[in-house]
């Protein structure tokens, strides 16, 4: 079974490799010129991203968490106020509002993609209510145009958590175009990821990416007068250099997570997994390819005794975290999100995956009897 080299469950020395020196050369000149924190590296990267995401602006950040963070405070969100987010994912999106003082109130998801179901979302709304945020989970966008709906309809904020969903797309609009304002992460991991911590807000309203731009750099409107008491969670100047190099190959990576989704999906059609869904009015980036099944436990342990770097995103819903479970979230049930959670399975996913190694993975996948 142990044939060959192990296959990591995101290779980013593969990813280095391929685009060395456009790298080495953006780094030095950021050495080059010792401008380190914003600056023009940052602002350059905050218009292509921006004309990438199809917003009229973007805001670089120390990191997505920041984002979230400063996406909330920007919009007036903080003690009192109650914000629906998913227990399917990552802590971020919830630690945020807890972060500003808010409190987080868990909607379930729905089962084909997990992503945040609308329905339930609704039900959660009080008068404290003043947010919705959904996750574009593992790079499929959530139900936004039925969130942006019910947000509107009740005069709330949405607050899209895009960190996995770098040119994802919902009827021909990229993922981090929907709402008020969007979040990015720029995690190394993420599918367009800094060396180091980075993340960005997108929106196309100016005077509050003018809010987030202020909080993010100690509320500074010139060098030394300050409107408010910001952050400091700017972005690096080198982080802005990779950044740039790597948008420019960002399609070319997806289509490659793409081709690789399609190929373990052809692969592993009749095993008995349950294969992950894109919706016919959706483009899937394929932050994480996360297949469930029952025997999900077995067939990690099988993965990683065959040298395969299979992962669980997420196993403990947020709710049942200890974080948030001794907090008042004892009585919270989400039935689809609990039943997930022991579930899902994340097969190694990045662009410079070959077919040799996809093939194993699904040998491996396949051989497992539980
Ligand atoms: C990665 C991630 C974040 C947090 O981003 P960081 O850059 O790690 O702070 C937030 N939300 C989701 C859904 C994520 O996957």
């Amino acid at each position: 079974m142990n044939a060959g080299a192990p296959i990591p469950l995101v290779d980013l020395r593969s990813q280095y490799a391929s685009i060395k020196s456009e790298i080495d050369e953006a780094v030095q000149r950021v050495l080059n010129e010792a401008n380190f924190i914003l600056g023009p590296e940052v602002e350059g990267f905050e218009r292509s991203f921006a004309d990438y995401v199809g917003t009229s602006g973007a805001v670089g950040v120390a990191s997505g968490t920041a984002a979230l963070e400063l996406a909330l405070r920007a919009l007036g969100i903080g003690p009192g106020d109650e914000v629906i987010t998913p227990a399917h994912t990552f802590i971020a999106t919830a630690g945020a509002v807890s972060n500003v003082g808010a409190r987080p109130v868990f909607a379930d998801a729905e089962p084909t993609y997990l992503t945040m179901d609308p329905a339930h979302c609704e039900s959660l709304i009080t008068p404290r209510t003043r947010a919705i945020i959904p996750v574009d989970l593992y790079g499929h966008p959530a139900h936004l145009e039925e969130l942006e709906e019910i947000a509107r309809r009740h005069g709330l904020f949405l607050i899209e958590d895009a960190a996995q969903a770098h040119g994802a797309e919902l009827n021909g609009r990229r993922c981090g175009s929907f709402g008020d304002i969007a979040c990015f992460s720029f995690y190394p991991g993420k599918n367009l990821g800094a060396y180091g911590d980075a993340g960005a807000v997108t929106s196309n309203d100016p005077a509050l990416l003018d809010r987030v731009r202020r909080l993010r750099d100690h509320g500074r409107t010139s060098k030394y007068e300050h409107e408010t008491v910001g952050q400091a969670e700017r972005m690096d100047a080198l982080q802005a250099a990779v950044l740039s190099v790597k948008l420019a190959h960002l399609e070319d990576w997806t289509e490659a997570r793409r081709r690789h989704a399609g190929e373990y999906s052809k692969l592993l059609d009749g095993a008995n997994v349950e294969l992950p869904a894109e919706a016919d009015d959706a483009r899937h980036v394929y932050h994480l390819y996360v297949i469930r099944t029952d025997a999900r436990d077995g067939m990690l342990e099988h993965l990683h005794a065959a040298g395969i770097g299979a992962g669980i995103h997420y196993p403990i819903p947020l709710h049942q975290q200890p974080a948030y479970a001794r907090d008042g979230y004892a009585g919270t049930a989400l039935p689809v999100t609990e039943e997930a959670a022991p579930r899902v399975l994340s097969l190694p996913m990045y662009a410079e995956l070959t077919d040799e190694q996809i093939g194993r993975i699904v040998d491996a996948v396949v051989a497992y009897r539980a």
